[in-house]
């Protein structure tokens, strides 16, 4: 069994003595704009707090209006607002926690008119542009820092962090992209980096010497005119010696066109550019960024990368993630997939974050753990996602479980999504499903699918059938024809796919079954296939990090996507991610067409029209990816007997269907049993 001793060591920081070296990193959740506010953000700090993370950094907080991520968003500048962080950083230290403050300016990715920057070149992720500060300003927002400081300390926080990094104001000061002042604020590599070194010595000098102060630092900026290495190294000495405690890093802007920390980025890819700080400097260095299984954390320590390791999403996933790794138990940890769906995709479209694997996140005031009164016999029919969490859920309720699967392994459609390049994490998901369902004693009957007469002649008091979808098969004339396979039979290695490619249907699996047939499973595993391909520089010699894009070579294939709707492909995929996807389908040359009617499939290949004119599309194999019905035989054969079975995920509802959807209404059906 691996051993976490590095991991599970005391550090201390600066005059706080932290128990371990496992961080939840900062993370802007949006429960704000939820009702109960601070009883949710409370609820949630705690919950990690008990689950024994090292420290806590709070989502960012600006120190000034024009300083907010959107309308309404978090700021904490007034003694007023004092008693709702007082109900954070109580709940917090009660479960016998630590949290410090952020403070993030968003400078010109603030999506308010107000904004400001260094000077007034727009980000191309940003509507609004920018309002350059004048030197009087800037001066006025180092004393904002330094007061919401002041605040936070007042509040019970153990220090702050300052977000020096991801592309924000402070981030903005640095680079020489965004940095065209010629007062004492811009100009030279000195004059770019003393906005954040004053500020540090402000917010030293406001709080004193024992709260904690931590610094954000970008590790590698990833765009063109962002700092070299180098200047990197400069900059983070220069930061220890104006008083911060700790460093943590930070990788890429957010307008950066080389994914970060989505689930196709290698595990703790970005350790070169964190130990280019750690050599640099003799305070702690927190490393951070697709870290999402011990293991990674502890070898990240053990070969001096970094001295702490922090985890936003990973702790979303999994509040025990500490916990679990000092009881050994490391197994049993609901391990962060990258996916991104239900938290930054949501983030990035005005919703509250929660977590794919784990909905409890952030509403943990509604989800009230607890036994249940009356524990029960249950039968789940179906083990993909939707059963196997109805299963565990309902378990750890008290209730008494038999999952039966038709397949021999649990997973459902899991077990597709795996085998695509960059989804290995789904892997990971299956392993916490199937290891907690045995710890909880659940009887899982692999390869049995029970009639509607064997569930009734057993005495189960429940019956929640989880059967899933099936794929629909268009009506498409030649749709038999042995040049159309389902995405079931490619993602299986049923069927041995041709050189040139016709793909119907393009929506989530559309896409996928595209980047199967033209991926290279090892980018997402492989640092430095994954770096040549999105032109990356790990040792950050060039200003910014990024060299020459060195791809695939010539593309594994041919392929052509299909839709009927009349819009750009791959318009329904996940913001955070859908640019990857069509950047790598762009890369590969893969033709997109929208607007289509399907005429025939025969030995020529694919008919059909676009605005009425015919075409034909010579290919080897024309895949379907037409999306899904639900699965319902055996809950209709049971309800026509006269029985109430409950229905979830896909079974229920096969359109919009996806695991975070499934997962959610089997946690939430759960608790009401
Ligand atoms: P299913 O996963 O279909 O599971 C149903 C299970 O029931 C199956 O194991 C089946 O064998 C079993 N079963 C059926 N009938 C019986 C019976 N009579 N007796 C016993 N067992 C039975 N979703 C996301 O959220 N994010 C993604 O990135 C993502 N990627 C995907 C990639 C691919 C290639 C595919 C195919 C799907 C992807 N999905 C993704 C969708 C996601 O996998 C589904 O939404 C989810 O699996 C639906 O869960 P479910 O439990 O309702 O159904
Ligand atoms: P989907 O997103 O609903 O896409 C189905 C595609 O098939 C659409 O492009 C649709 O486009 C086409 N289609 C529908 N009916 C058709 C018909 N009768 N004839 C021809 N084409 C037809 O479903 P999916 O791709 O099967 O994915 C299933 C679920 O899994 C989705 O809800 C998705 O969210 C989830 N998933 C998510 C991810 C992810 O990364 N988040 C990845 C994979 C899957 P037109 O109707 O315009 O032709
Ligand atoms: Fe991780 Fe996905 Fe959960 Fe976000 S939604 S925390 S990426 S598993």
């Amino acid at each position: 069994m691996a051993t976490f001793d590095r991991l599970l060591t005391p550090l201390r920081v600066g005059a706080t003595l932290l128990p371990n070296r496992m961080v939840m990193g900062a993370m802007h959740t949006r429960l704000e704009t939820l009702d109960r506010p601070h009883e949710r953000l409370a609820a949630f700090y705690a919950a990690r707090a008990a689950g024994e993370i090292g420290l806590i950094l709070s989502g960012g907080f600006a120190p000034n209006p024009e300083g907010v991520m959107e309308p309404g968003g978090p700021l904490f500048n007034r003694a007023e607002q004092l008693d709702e962080h007082r109900v954070v950083t109580r709940a917090v230290h009660e479960a016998g926690g630590k949290i410090v403050l952020q403070i993030l300016h968003a400078g010109r990715y603030a999506k308010v008119p107000e904004c400001v920057g260094p000077t007034a070149a727009k980000a191309r992720i940003n509507a609004y542009a920018p309002r350059a500060l004048s030197t009087q300003e800037v001066r006025a927002t180092i004393a904002d820092f330094a007061c919401t400081a002041a605040l936070a300390v007042q509040a019970g926080y153990d220090g702050v962090e300052i977000m020096g990094s991801e592309g924000y104001l402070i981030n903005e000061f640095t680079a020489a992209l965004t940095n065209a002042r010629d007062d004492e604020f811009g100009g030279s590599f000195a004059g770019r980096i003393r906005f954040a070194l004053d500020i540090v010595r402000a917010v030293r000098a406001e709080m004193g010497r024992e709260p904690m102060l931590i610094y954000r630092i970008s590790s590698i900026d990833l765009v063109e005119g962002g700092m070299s290495g180098a200047e990197t190294a400069a900059f983070a000495k220069e930061i220890e010696a104006a008083g911060a405690d700790l460093i943590n890093t930070g990788v890429g802007w957010h307008e950066s066109a080389v994914p970060t920390i989505a689930a196709c980025v290698p595990r703790a890819a970005w350790r070169d550019a964190i130990r280019n700080v750690k050599e640099a400097v003799s305070i702690p260095v927190m490393a951070s960024n697709r870290i999402n299984m011990p293991e990674v954390a502890e070898e990240l320590i053990a070969s001096g990368v970094a001295d702490l390791v922090s985890m936003a999403r990973p702790l979303l996933a999994d509040p025990d993630f500490a916990k679990k790794t000092r009881l050994g138990m490391a197994d049993e940890i609901n391990t962060c997939i990258g996916c991104n769906q239900a938290c930054l995709d949501r983030i990035f479209t005005e919703r509250t974050a929660t977590c794919l694997v784990n909905p409890r996140a952030g509403r943990e005031i509604e989800f009230a753990a607890g036994k249940a009164k009356q524990p029960k016999r249950i039968a789940v029919v179906g083990g993909g996602p939707a059963g196997m969490a109805f299963a565990l859920n309902a378990a750890e309720r008290g209730h008494q479980l038999t999952l039966f699967e038709a397949h021999a392994r649990l997973g459902g459609q899991l077990n597709l999504a795996k085998v695509v390049p960059g989804k290995a994490e789904f892997h990971e998901m299956l392993r916490y499903f199937e290891v907690r369902l045995e710890r909880l004693g659940v009887a899982v009957r692999l390869g049995h699918a029970p009639t509607a007469q064997a569930l009734a002649s057993e005495t189960f008091d429940e019956v929640v059938i989880a059967t899933g979808v099936t794929p629909r098969v268009p009506d498409i004339v030649g749709v038999d024809h042995p040049k159309a396979v389902s995405y079931i039979d490619v993602l299986t290695g049923k069927v041995e796919v041709g050189a040139r490619v016709a793909i119907i249907g393009a929506g989530g699996i559309g896409f996928d079954v595209a980047e199967y047939l033209l991926g290279d499973a090892q980018e997402a595993l492989d640092r430095g296939v994954f770096f040549r391909a999105w032109g990356v520089d790990p040792a950050n010699a060039n200003a910014g990090g990024l060299t020459r894009v060195d791809a695939h070579g010539a593309p594994r294939r041919s392929v052509h996507m299909f839709q009927r709707k009349a819009q750009p492909l791959g318009k329904g995929l996940g913001k955070s991610t859908g640019w990857i996807l069509k950047a790598r389908m762009r890369q590969a040359n893969v033709m997109m067409t929208s607007g289509v009617a399907y005429d025939a499939i025969d030995d020529e290949g694919l008919h059909y029209r676009v605005d009425g004119k015919p075409h034909v599309l010579a290919v080897d194999h024309v895949v379907l990816c037409a999306g899904q019905h639900s699965n319902r035989t055996l809950y209709d054969e049971l309800v026509a007997r006269g029985a109430q079975p409950k229905v979830i995920g896909g079974a229920d509802v096969a359109a919009e269907l996806d695991a975070l959807r499934a997962i959610d209404q089997a946690a939430r059906l759960a608790m009401t049993l």
